[in-house]
């Protein structure tokens, strides 16, 4: 995930850069809002962290604009100024959140983390759909030919994985990058057991199973398997 920071203050800017490599992140810093604007036209981000009030050009100019040419890259605001009229400013220049300093890294890496799994729903629908197996997006909840299915934020996010990745490998890899935070332990076997719990419920009572396991590689959905 690649973010970028548009902020003056050096001191903030490193103290939000730390965290977020911290947690894996790749980070950019433009110290001032041109800078910051383009950047932000020129490079592709998972989401930009802008403070308001910066050199050369505002942070709200700057979303303006951005909005303006049609891109929708997530933001989230930073200021000093916590009153309500700035904050509805902000919503309607086409921020995603707003944070008031100071603020503990913690609140803004949730806040983080809750964009980046809402936008990633978003280009690609509410549902996905294979093989008569329905994943909803908004509900969380899947359904296979009728039957709803309730799934733990774990099974959750490991099935709209393969979904989102169908009749292809999914590593083991790539499952504990989405679903577990950096201090996940590689070598336990806690990926397996959430995989067979998915299984007992997508494909428990079906006469076919959709969910394969592909040896030394990882798993892969498909109507039959390889
Ligand atoms: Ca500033």
């Amino acid at each position: 995930m690649r973010v970028l920071v548009v902020e003056d203050e050096l001191k903030v800017a490193n103290f939000i850069k730390k965290g977020l490599l911290e947690n894996n992140f790749t980070v950019d810093i433009a110290p001032d809002g041109e800078e910051g604007l383009f950047l932000a036209q020129n490079e592709n981000y998972d989401l930009i962290v802008l403070d308001l009030l910066l050199p050369k050009l505002d942070g709200l100019e700057l979303l303006k604009k951005l909005r303006k040419e049609g891109k929708d890259t997530p933001v989230i605001c930073l200021t000093a100024k916590g009153g309500i009229s700035d904050k509805i400013e902000g919503f309607n220049a086409g921020t995603d959140d707003y944070l008031v300093k100071p603020f503990r890294f913690a609140e803004l890496l949730a806040r983080i983390r809750a964009i980046l799994k809402r936008s990633k729903r978003t280009p690609e629908g509410a549902e996905l759909k294979y093989a008569g197996l329905i994943l909803n997006r908004h509900t969380r909840h899947a359904e296979r030919n009728g039957r709803i299915i309730i799934l733990t934020s774990k099974e959750y996010s490991i099935l709209e994985l393969l979904m989102l990745n169908k009749e292809q490998v999914v590593t083991r890899t790539m499952i504990t990058e989405t679903a577990w935070d950096y201090n996940f332990d590689l070598m336990s076997n806690v990926v397996d057991v959430h995989i067979r719990r998915l299984r007992e419920k997508i494909d428990r009572r079906e006469k076919k199973s959709l969910i394969h396991t592909v040896r030394g590689m990882g798993y892969v959905l498909k109507e039959t398997s390889i």
